[in-house]
């Protein structure tokens, strides 16, 4: 964990482009956006992947899913956006701190 980069930037420790954050969760620009609307969303506390979620969760989950369509909504996405959760190596997953892509706008591409 003293090594996750997501960590690192929710301790101040690397800078991030900050558009939300409350007591359960923080979410900041991707610095190499996909789409026009290139969102990290995480959780405060640090969960390598969706592998390790677990019942202890449930209510950092849930809240986070609550979040993201006042989230889209806010910035801009007002006929919907596109959330992707990378798990694992094999999932494409890069940064081993659960993450949740919140990707909108005019050059979304498809999804392959
Ligand atoms: P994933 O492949 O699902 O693990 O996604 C990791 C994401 O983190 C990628 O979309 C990267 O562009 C993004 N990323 C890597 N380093 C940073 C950083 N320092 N600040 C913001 N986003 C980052
Ligand atoms: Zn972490």
């Amino acid at each position: 964990m003293s090594d996750c980069l997501f960590c690192k930037i929710l301790a101040g420790e690397i800078p991030s482009d900050k558009v939300y954050e409350d007591d359960k969760m923080y979410v900041f620009k991707d610095l190499y956006p996909k789409a026009d609307v290139h969102l990290l969303a995480i959780p405060r506390v640090h969960i390598e992947s969706l592998n390790e979620v677990s019942d202890e969760h449930d209510g950092v989950i849930a809240h986070m899913m609550k979040q993201l369509p006042k989230l889209a909504k806010e910035q801009g996405l007002e006929d919907g956006f596109r959330t992707i959760i990378n798990t694992g190596e094999g999932g494409g997953q890069v940064v081993f701190h659960l993450h949740i892509h919140l990707l909108g706008g005019k050059n979304l591409p498809g999804f392959q």
